[in-house]
């Protein structure tokens, strides 16, 4: 497994795998699990050579103790990459990805005013930045991204659509602890304790799904929702919504919407975790 740490050397190399093979780009910001490298293992079914990124990209984080706490371990996430079969890692440093203060600003319209948008202001023009960067330095045929953050996915095929990358996105189902948790980077901070806590989490939506899909309403969902986190007193409801993924706007009824998907933010011990389910899954 090759791994490489600089830009120019990236280009020099790929522009030799590029004559013969298709590449598949894996963007993680390390501290890896499950869930990325089951993103790892589909890249591999779909393209030739698997690049994987590891970058903990500082304008993505709207809050500096959330980018100074994010864990990090690069020897062993390449390590586990090469277990899992990648062919390049790109480390690249901050200053290599960001020379200067960058001054573009991708705005994403109506799509980052809802959920996670409204909650990290700047959020997804960071993503959308450091996206486009690894689009252009890496320029892959295929590129991979997790379920887990959903609204990021539909961000990122914003981006595809609307500035013509010739990349097929694909969207890799959620990886979960054995007690539901999604998977997370950021699981590595919370204590056993927290870990069982925040199952509610994944039960919960588990509980509204059905409620939805037996014919409730999304209004009665959302008081479902209220008094299964009425009952846990350490985990901190921030949104909980029913939505259509076309636009991320919350729905009102289930009616008409082609695809639905219920989101939820919580807050446990200052960790802030986000889940969703599809409704016709
Ligand atoms: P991150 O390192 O958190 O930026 O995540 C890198 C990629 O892994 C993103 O496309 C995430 O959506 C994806 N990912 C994170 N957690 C999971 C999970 N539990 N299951 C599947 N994919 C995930």
């Amino acid at each position: 497994m090759k791994i490489i740490h600089g830009i120019n050397e990236l280009r020099a190399f790929l522009k030799g795998i590029k004559i013969d093979k298709s590449i598949g780009l894996v963007p993680t910001m390390g501290a890896l699990h499950q869930g990325h490298l089951s993103l790892v293992e589909l890249a591999k079914k779909h393209s030739d050579f698997t690049v994987a990124t590891i970058f903990v990209n500082p304008t993505q984080f709207n809050k500096k103790e959330d980018l100074e706490k994010y864990p990090s371990n690069t020897d062993q996430d390449l390590a586990v990459l090469k277990q899992a079969g990648a062919d390049l890692v790109f480390v690249p440093s901050v200053k290599e990805i960001y020379p200067s203060k960058p001054e573009l600003n991708i705005s994403f319209g109506s799509l980052e005013g809802q959920l996670e948008g409204k909650f990290r202001p700047g959020h997804f023009a960071g993503v959308g930045l450091v996206v486009c960067k690894l689009f252009n330095l890496v320029r892959p045929d295929h590129a991979f991204f997790g379920q887990k953050d959903l609204q990021q996915f539909f961000i990122i095929k914003k981006l595809v659509d609307e500035l013509n990358f010739n990349i097929e996105l694909h969207m890799a189902p959620i990886i979960r602890e054995e007690n539901g948790l999604a998977m997370s980077s950021r699981n590595e901070r919370l204590s056993p304790d927290q870990r069982n806590e925040a199952s509610l989490i994944y039960r919960s939506l588990v509980k509204a799904k059905k409620y939805l899909n037996d014919g409730n309403s999304i209004a009665s969902s959302k008081a479902l929702i209220d008094e299964l986190f009425a009952e846990e007193l350490s985990l901190e409801l921030e949104y909980f919504e029913v939505i259509d993924t076309d636009s991320f706007e919350p729905l009102n009824s289930i009616e008409g919407a082609k695809t639905i998907a219920l989101c939820l933010a919580a807050e446990i011990g200052n960790v802030r975790l986000i889940d969703n389910l599809l409704l016709n899954d």
